[in-house]
């Protein structure tokens, strides 16, 4: 795939602009400008060779992209930086940014893009200082500012966005249980849909609780039929131009999901050219 194996550009991955936003105390400790670029250490498997991993993550929320994402990232030995828990993390810490977060945070205000990529500046450098091969983000950019601003911090590689019908999201939001006793996630909805006029079908199983967790199964208050088409109708209006951006770029991989988890991450590997040795190992163990 043309995206991956491209040749990388900068020699660093975090741009002077970056730079700016960082304290002096990660600057010193900054690697100098001739590292290496992001190369995906060869060690996996012989597909995974000369890419480079600066990857985002898109898709409505419920599409699975944390999962997706997260597996990705232990595969290809890179961090998951999900914004989210950078905000939480600071918030949690004492660093420069905590007060003002909480502050923010208590009047039930959004978290402004310039803190965003604040943080995300100071983790990306501090993940290129300690030699990370590169990182997957997830959650941002939501919005073309973001991605504005991303643009002028690094080079994004590639940007997978993962798609499934409006309708089996819905379902999906709709199925979510969580054990109010041992706090495990489920899934009550099954969703099997046929395949239709050129479309596929999609099948995805429940995640059903074990017995013991049953009886104790809740609803998290925000997935009502209401709130979650609201939370996709914002998705669409702010989202849906930072795909066309990417897409102008010749960035954007769009990955239509064929079911869950079994069905979807051998065919996402496939349409990123990599191979997941550690499952074949084991499955021919
Ligand atoms: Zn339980």
């Amino acid at each position: 795939m043309a995206a991956i194996t491209r040749r990388a550009t900068r020699v660093s991955f975090v741009s002077s602009l970056a730079r700016r936003y960082l304290s002096s105390e990660l600057n010193s400790h900054a690697p100098p400008h001739n590292s290496a670029p992001f190369r995906v250490v060869p060690t996996r498997g012989d597909d995974q060779k000369n890419s480079h991993v600066r990857w985002v993550f898109l898709g409505c929320p419920g599409v699975g992209k944390g999962t997706y994402a997260s597996r990705l990232s232990s595969l290809l030995r890179v961090p998951h930086i999900a914004t989210g828990d950078l905000v939480r993390e600071e918030l949690a810490s004492s660093g420069p940014l905590s007060s003002e977060l909480s502050e923010i945070v208590k009047q039930g205000q959004l978290v402004s893009d310039e803190i965003i990529i604040n943080l995300l500046s100071k983790r990306l450098a501090a993940g290129e200082a300690k030699g990370d091969l590169g990182f997957i983000l997830d959650g941002f950019p939501r919005t073309i500012k973001q991605a504005e601003i991303l643009e002028g911090v690094t080079d994004i590689d590639l940007v997978i966005n993962l798609r499934l019908p409006e309708n089996v999201l819905l379902e999906k939001c709709l199925g979510r249980r969580i054990c109010n006793q041992c706090g495990g996630n489920f899934n009550v909805a099954s969703i099997d849909i046929k395949a239709d006029n050129g479309s596929p079908g999609i099948v995805m199983a429940p995640l059903l609780p074990p017995t013991d967790c049953i009886t104790k199964l809740i609803t998290r208050s925000d997935d009502t039929e209401a709130v979650v088409k609201e939370r996709l109708r914002i998705y669409n209006e702010l989202s849906r131009p930072v795909e066309e951006f990417y897409r102008n770029r010749g960035k954007l991989l769009e990955f239509n999901l064929p079911g869950g988890i079994p069905e979807s991450w051998p065919k996402l590997l496939h349409a990123l050219n990599l191979d997941d040795y550690e499952d074949k190992h084991s499955a021919a163990a």
